[in-house]
């Protein structure tokens, strides 16, 4: 079992370097993008120069909460050369698109609470019980003495409430609650959030539910719900992956249901989200098919189409219910 390096070896790596290169995992969700941003104002702020690649556009949802005066780097093929690099939100190198090779050329920070994380950084400071990524540069932040400004403080409840579902999921704790009452108390606007989350929906995305909803499958004794999304949904609401987001709670969030599935056709491939309640590790069942994230949340990506991928993940997860 690898273990994390020590907090002051973290710290010097911090403080023994000017520039740095911040990285996440490819489909960039809330934790993510706030965890890159707010670690990116804490670090601006101690004059550190830094940089946040991305790969791909960044979902809708989430542009209301970029930050105009941070510096982005859009990488397809280069990758900047910076000679030190944090990975965060990330588990394993193989999460970072375009930006896979990145080991060859930098020195990697990995910063992540997924429990999975294979280690894979120089350092490492991998946390499975947080409840999400900016929790962890939260308390690092505080440990080290770092500046938490407004702007700082923003971002990581962005990555806070993400990763809870609002505070709805099981990993909500006191320690969160807490974390985030600091974060309120340091400038952080809670109900801004959550107005940008969830009640700025563009008509299109509705649409998409509407389409999605109207094929919900309940089987295996009513524990399994699966959605499915094809390119032609897409095409007729005129919306993209990206505006898939959350909903494969909806299946998740039936009575009866253990595991909820949402499968969206794209790019030759099959996008399968797992979502659990009370008991099955979808995390076990998305490592099966080459993913992975955590037990009750978990992803991964299959080539094929609709049908013959549907068949076999949930011949796999009735194994699990
Ligand atoms: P989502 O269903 O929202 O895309 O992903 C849920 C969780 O599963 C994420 O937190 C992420 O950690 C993990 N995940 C999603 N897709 C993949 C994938 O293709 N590979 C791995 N390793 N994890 C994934
Ligand atoms: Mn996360």
């Amino acid at each position: 079992m690898p273990v994390n390096n020590n907090l002051s070896e973290i710290e010097s790596f911090i403080q023994n370097n000017n520039e740095f290169l911040l990285l996440g995992h490819e489909n960039i969700d809330g934790d993510c993008l706030g965890s890159l941003q707010g670690l990116a104002y804490i670090l601006a702020e101690m004059d550190k120069d830094i940089t946040i690649g991305y790969y791909q556009a960044l979902p809708d949802i989430l542009q209301f909460a970029v930050a105009e005066d941070l510096r982005f780097s859009l990488i397809e093929d280069e990758i900047p050369d910076i000679s030190q690099v944090i990975v965060l939100d990330s588990s394993g190198i193989d999460r970072l698109g375009p930006a896979v090779d990145i080991s060859q050329q930098a020195e990697i920070l990995n910063i992540d609470h997924h429990e999975d994380n294979n280690f894979y950084g120089d350092l490492n400071y991998i946390s499975p019980a947080a409840a999400a990524t900016g929790t962890i540069i939260y308390n690092l932040a505080r440990e080290f003495n770092w500046p938490i400004t407004d702007r700082a403080a923003q971002n990581l409840v962005l990555a806070i409430v993400s990763d809870t579902g609002f505070f709805r999921y099981s990993n909500t704790d006191a320690q969160t609650l807490a974390t985030v009452k600091e974060l309120m108390e340091l400038g952080a606007d809670l109900h801004k959030i959550n107005r940008a989350l969830y009640s700025q929906n563009k008509p299109e995305r509705m649409r998409l539910l509407g389409r999605t909803l109207s094929k919900l499958e309940i089987i295996a004794a009513r524990k399994v719900a699966c959605l499915y999304i094809d390119e032609e949904d897409y095409q007729q609401t005129g919306t993209t992956p990206q505006d898939n987001e959350g909903f494969v709670n909806y299946a998740r969030d039936i009575a009866d249901v253990e595991v909820g599935i949402l499968f969206s056709r794209e790019n030759n491939q099959v996008k399968v989200s797992f979502r659990s309640n009370n008991y099955v590790k979808v995390n076990e069942i998305a490592a099966e098919f080459g993913g992975g994230g955590h037990p009750r949340a978990a992803g991964c990506k299959i080539t094929g189409g609709l049908t013959e991928v549907s068949k076999k993940v949930i011949a796999e997860v009735k194994n699990h219910v």
